[in-house]
């Protein structure tokens, strides 16, 4: 591709490099995709090992990702994504016990999490009480940037202000909080999680729903993106590092990779993590607070089992080492002797230094604890993975050192899920990332 043909450069073929290629090339622009790797999806991929497809790490989505739908729709993948009309989360505990979250899909937003909540079984009346005080605090942030005072809370912090007791904390919310802010409530910042509420809760039933890949990761979207793209005039290069921006007058004018190839255009937009960015050579007008951005690990593990152990799609456990169990076999509607499952631990921050032997052991340990039947069932294959740069750690302060998407110097724009987009760092933040970079060029 001749440098002038190229109207923009987009660095990174994850969710934000492709949605923002996609848009670009969507309105006509002739886009060049480079990514590292020799695949494309960065943090959200999957890759067949030991007879078992395997998701580097399990992903939800949400009803209210509506730029993450507005992709896929556009790429024609949208089939690919289970949205469940029941908003129902199953929780489970040692000794088999168990509780639910269902929200009557009937009663209106917010109504209907009011609902789930008052059904609890493991939280009594009493405790339930506070809910007012946390109905009033989130309605005072319906919209509109977090107060300061509640950005600089823990997620902790602001619950217990709100009279949440510890045992309404660890049945509910902080399975939900660590689930989308990847961090402990004891550290991340109650802004995520205000954010993620009040999208969830407060902008139609639809939005508060899960949804799910019915497919491996890659498969929901790297491939139909880069066809989008490449039959519109663009291009997509793999195992193509970025070593540095090329800058004159002023002007980001493209990049140069470690190879020495050089790729000139009109505008160049960096949808690199923070971690990634801050190695290249930039020109010091685009330095700022974001380098001090830190990251948290998620460390998984995909099991294929002889025996079914769970009936539903996923569960949260509690009082656990590990966070959330997946039904991979139901969710991905495959016909198979047994069951696969995949198992996460968020903010593992002490896991990722385990072996991959200790990683498992606390899976099976809190599996077996959890789920009677696991007992009984043999493991005929696994896999433990290990993403030390998962997400964002959404520490108190980390929010005003996110840059907004879009903006940058001339010539440059940031995008990636870890630009301020109003959202914690997700799927969805890096779609919209991309997409509103793309809207501003
Ligand atoms: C295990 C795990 C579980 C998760 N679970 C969820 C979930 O349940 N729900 C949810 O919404 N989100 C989840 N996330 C977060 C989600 O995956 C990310 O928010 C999203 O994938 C980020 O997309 P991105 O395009 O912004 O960044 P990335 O996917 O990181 O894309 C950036 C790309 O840049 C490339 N790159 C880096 N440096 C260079 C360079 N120098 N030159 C060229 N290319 C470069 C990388 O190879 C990468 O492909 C999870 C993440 C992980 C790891």
């Amino acid at each position: 591709m001749g440098s002038e043909k190229t109207d923009a450069i987009v660095l990174g073929g994850g969710f934000a490099g492709l949605s923002c290629a996609v848009a670009l090339a969507e309105k006509g622009k002739k886009v060049l995709v480079l990514d590292k790797k020799p695949h494309l999806g960065g943090r959200a991929y999957s890759f067949r090992e030991n007879g078992l497809d395997i998701d580097n790490g399990q992903h939800l989505f949400m009803g209210c990702y509506f730029a993450t739908i507005k992709f896929l729709k556009t790429i024609g993948t949208h089939d690919k994504l289970d949205v469940y009309q029941d908003v129902v989360v199953d929780y489970a505990e040692a000794g088999g016990k168990r509780d639910r979250l269902a929200c009557p899909s009937w009663l209106p937003a917010p109504l209907h999490l009011a609902a789930g909540l008052l059904g609890l079984k493991g939280v009594s009346f009493r405790e339930k009480s506070a809910l007012l005080s946390f109905d009033r605090s989130l309605k005072s942030m319906k919209s509109g940037p977090i107060p300061e005072a509640v950005e600089k809370l823990t997620v902790r912090a602001w619950l217990t202000s709100l009279g949440l007791s510890a045992n309404f904390q660890t049945r509910f919310f902080d399975p939900a909080a660590i689930g989308i802010l990847n961090d402990s409530p004891d550290v991340a910042s109650a802004a995520g999680f205000v954010q993620a509420l009040r999208t969830m809760f407060f902008t139609g039933a639809e939005s508060s729903r899960f949804a799910l890949a019915k497919t491996g990761l890659s498969e929901l979207y790297t491939d139909a993106a880069r066809d989008f793209v490449e039959a519109r005039g663009g291009r997509v290069i793999s195992n193509a590092k970025a070593a540095g921006l090329i800058e004159r007058d002023g002007r980001v004018r493209g990049i140069v990779t470690d190879m020495d190839s050089r790729f000139e255009a009109g505008h160049v937009v960096s949808t690199l993590p923070p971690w990634d960015l801050k190695k290249i050579g930039i020109p010091s007008a685009l330095r700022g607070p974001w380098e001090d951005l830190k990251p948290a690990p998620i460390v998984g593990v995909t099991m294929k089992l002889d025996r079914p152990v769970m009936t539903e799609r996923f569960l949260g456990m509690l009082h656990t080492e590990t966070h959330w169990v997946f039904n991979k076999t139901l969710v991905h509607g495959t016909k198979e002797e047994g069951q696969t499952v995949a198992v996460v631990i968020s903010g593992a921050h002490k896991q990722i230094g385990y072996s991959p032997e200790k990683i498992m052991a606390a899976a099976t340990r809190d599996l077996a604890a959890c789920l009677p039947e696991f007992s009984k069932a043999k493991i005929l294959a696994s896999k433990v993975v290990k993403e030390p740069f998962a997400t964002l750690s959404p520490q108190p302060g980390s929010e005003a050192k996110r840059p907004e998407p879009g903006t940058g110097m001339p010539g440059f724009a940031f995008a990636g899920d870890w630009t301020r987009t109003g959202f914690p760092a997700t799927i969805e933040s890096a779609c919209l990332s991309g997409q509103i970079a793309a809207g501003r060029l």
